[in-house]
């Protein structure tokens, strides 16, 4: 008897089965989902593959999403605890990481996750040798470092998020003060990600007027206006969300996909994204720190050389240092 399908449906042709905006996602906690739902809801991709050592945890984000499908157009959603699921993603986000023991040294929590990067870079490589790789776990600007020494990948294809959030939660907190939405608020903060990132007031704008010009003392001590707050809740709002909700996801979700959008349309906008800045600002080291870098297909084709005061450049050379320190006593 024929099925209902087989009276329903008259097959004319099969589909070809090829992606060509795949992306995978590495670690689906919370930060790796809230990557996924960002990229489903806009919808930039014809493949989603998502990857955990958690095979249950896994199967129930997997069946959560489906469920949405009426509500947005779902591509392919794969999951599984093996890599061959991400083969040809031309974008792999990577978010697995231990978290920081009571009492734990970042030293040790560097190299656990390294020891963690070793495994996850070599089974994404062996699947999709061209992707982009775009790093997310903290310590993001040294396992950015990690990723690129372990893939061996040219530098334009391994991007660390970076000041990405940061500069994020700046132009948002930037528009709470000024009553004017987040994307007409323009600064960068660049350098190292989280405490020791560097809030760049020269170039903090709306309209192209720079806010620098109407109180020459902005971002400084002795602004009566403390614009230099904006800053100190930047570096404050991870550790007050942590410790209010347990960890960050919605923003660094949202500002990961943007990057994803970025690259997949080839858009050529500028990010402040993690890239190695050996050779740039009298840094010496191979490190990995936020400047704002032109992206498209090709992952970080350019860089853009914003002026930096002899502050913020020592700055950067203090983040460097410290990266470089920890990098060197790691086993690779
Ligand atoms: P989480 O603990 O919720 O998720 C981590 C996931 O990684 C878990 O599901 C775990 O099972 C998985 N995992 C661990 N080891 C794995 C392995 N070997 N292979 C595959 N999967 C593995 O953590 P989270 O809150 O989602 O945060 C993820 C990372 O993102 C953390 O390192 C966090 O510090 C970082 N983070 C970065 C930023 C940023 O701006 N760069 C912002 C927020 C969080």
């Amino acid at each position: 008897m024929a099925t209902v399908r087989d009276q329903l449906v008259r097959h004319i042709a099969a589909e070809e089965p090829r992606c060509h905006n795949k992306v995978s996602i590495v670690g689906c906690g919370s930060v790796g989902m809230a990557c996924a739902l960002g990229v489903l809801t806009k919808g930039l991709a014809d493949e989603l593959a998502l990857v955990d050592m958690d095979g249950d945890k896994l199967q129930g984000e997997l069946m959560d999403l489906q469920h949405g499908s009426a509500f947005i157009r779902m591509p392919h959603v794969v999951c599984s605890t093996d890599y061959k699921v991400t083969a040809h993603s031309k974008i792999v986000v990577i978010t697995a990481g231990a978290r920081q023991e009571k009492g734990e040294s970042r030293l040790n929590l560097v190299q656990r996750n390294v020891t963690i990067f070793k495994l996850v870079i070599a089974s994404i490589l062996k699947h999709s040798p061209r992707c982009k790789l775009i790093v997310v776990s903290n310590p993001v600007d040294i396992l950015t470092y990690v990723a690129w020494k372990l893939s061996a990948f040219p530098r334009n294809r391994v991007i660390g998020s970076g000041c990405n959030l940061d500069t994020a939660r700046f132009r948002f907190l930037m528009g709470q003060r000024l009553g004017i939405h987040a994307d007409s608020c323009h600064g960068w903060v660049l350098g190292e990600h989280g405490d020791s990132s560097v809030p760049v007031w020269s170039g903090v704008n709306v309209a192209g007027v720079p806010l620098k010009e109407l109180n020459s003392a902005l971002g400084t001590s002795h602004d009566p206006e403390r614009w230099g707050d904006v800053h100190k809740d930047v570096v404050a709002s991870a550790y007050q969300i942590i410790k209010m909700k347990g960890y960050t996801s919605w923003a660094i979700g949202l500002s990961v996909v943007d990057l994803i959008e970025t690259i997949l349309k080839n858009l050529r906008r500028t990010h402040p994204v993690s890239t190695i800045i050996k050779g740039l600002y009298g840094v010496n080291e191979e490190v990995f720190l936020s400047l704002p870098c032109v992206l498209g297909e090709n992952g970080i084709t350019d860089i853009i050389m914003i002026k930096l005061t002899p502050e913020e450049e020592a700055q950067m050379r203090k983040s460097a240092e410290t990266l470089w320190e920890i990098q060197k006593e790691l086993k690779l």
